[in-house]
């Protein structure tokens, strides 16, 4: 059986084994928790985690110093950001929309709200993360896992070794080296997915207490409907728009990477298999991968854009406050921003929101009516962030191919 096959049913298992652990006692679900899905789910992330690091730092060194001339690089990079950022401001529109039409908090069940409290953890400021991406010390960048500082230091070492070419020949051939031993690594990895998956989902959905989601329907719905549009529409219309290929396609070859962020949550640790099938199985030009996908899963998150749009309708609606045409301006642009910087680990959209939230004057403490549904809301989003950045290396990269074609 093939692993899409594998990981299809792990997921499907995953799902039905967590929904019947979600009914059943407490005490139960902690026990089978602790003692089986938790361990297994953890020795699979932290394997995942394990490659992360060297992976960013290798590839980028690599797709850098392949790209030749710092020119091409500064192109590329304009490009991808440019795309980064408008699919950000169309998923925050289509999230708006969404929350707009279905209205999720006019309910009117969400009458008690005096008693919620929310602590709120502060995300670092803007203009201190854009300063900060160069490292002053690369090696603590990399031991505390920065990605944007791993990834600014290892375009500064890619390069240097374009200009210096030959001279640092055996150096650049350590690197290769070094990128196919990572490969292969994640390879081996792949192959205890299905388990990994399987335990990572069903721990996560018996922990959420389906029975708590009651109220919160209309407001998830609103949330998958809103990243499922996306998904199927703005970037199929990209993907074969810009990048002349099939959708279809695109996303039946990328699925098992799609199913790794939904069972991790993490963009971060999805990183690794969605560079690998980028490359291998949607033929992206490894100078590429390497270099705009990293990039994506710290600075782009449009899954994470869609829930703060939807939430921020949803808590202004049940605090009966308006938004105006400022307003909505105002939440595209900080959430836009929100995300750059902020690493793709589980959960970091709601910290992102409370900034969206304090921007526009609404009440904190609204995140803690959403954060017990949050948790299976972050694993289909992080699916689509981590999607969004493979959407964007594949158009790159196809127009590259047609440039080169052209000679
Ligand atoms: N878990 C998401 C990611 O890693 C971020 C978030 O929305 O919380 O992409």
């Amino acid at each position: 059986m093939n692993l899409t096959k594998k990981i299809i049913i792990a997921l499907f298992l995953g799902v039905i084994v967590g929904i019947g652990l979600s009914f059943s006692s407490p005490d139960i679900f902690s026990t089978i928790d602790n003692y089986i899905l938790n361990p297994i789910g953890q020795l699979f992330l932290n394997l995942i985690m394990m490659v992360v690091v060297p992976i960013v730092f290798v590839s980028i060194v690599l797709g850098t110093a392949g790209l030749g001339e710092p020119a091409k690089l500064g192109k590329i990079g304009i490009k991808t950001i440019s795309f980064y950022l408008i699919t950000t401001a169309i998923a925050l529109m289509i999230g708006l929309g969404v929350g707009y039409i279905l209205e999720p908090g006019e309910e009117g069940v969400f009458n008690d709200i005096g008693d919620v409290s929310y602590e709120e953890k502060t995300a670092p400021p803007i203009m201190e993360t854009l300063v900060n991406i160069i490292p002053t010390n690369p090696i603590e960048a990399m031991t505390s896992g920065d990605m944007l500082q791993i990834i600014a230091f290892a375009i500064f070492i890619g390069i240097a070794l374009a200009v210096l070419g030959e001279k640092t020949s055996g150096i650049y051939r350590l690197f290769e080296q070094a990128n196919e031993i990572l490969m292969y690594l994640v390879n081996l990895i792949m192959k205890t997915a299905p388990y990994g998956a399987f335990a990572l989902i069903a721990s996560a959905i018996g922990g959420a207490g389906l029975n708590a989601i009651g109220s919160m329907a209309m407001y998830m719905i609103a949330v998958i409907l809103a990243l499922v549009i996306h998904g199927a529409v703005t970037y199929s219309i990209a993907i074969k728009g810009l990048g002349k290929g099939s959708p279809i396609k695109f996303y039946k070859e990328f699925f098992p990477a799609m199913s790794v962020g939904f069972s991790t949550s993490s963009s971060s640790a999805t990183l690794p298999i969605a560079m690998k099938i980028a490359q291998e199985k949607l033929g992206v030009k490894k100078s590429v991968s390497s270099f705009v996908q990293p990039l994506g899963s710290t600075i782009n998150m449009d899954g994470t854009a869609i829930m703060q749009a939807v939430a921020t309708v949803f808590i202004a609606q049940v605090y009966g406050v308006s938004l105006g045409f400022n307003e909505i301006l105002l939440i595209i642009l900080t959430a836009t921003l929100a995300s750059i910087g902020t690493a793709g680990v589980p959960g970091v959209g709601l910290i992102m929101l409370a900034m969206v939230l304090n921007q526009i004057n609404l009440p904190v403490e609204g995140i803690a009516l959403i954060i017990g549904v949050d948790r299976i809301l972050d694993m289909i989003r992080t699916s689509l962030n981590i999607t969004g950045d493979a959407a964007c290396a594949y158009i790159i990269s196809e127009g590259e191919k047609r440039r080169e074609k052209k000679g």
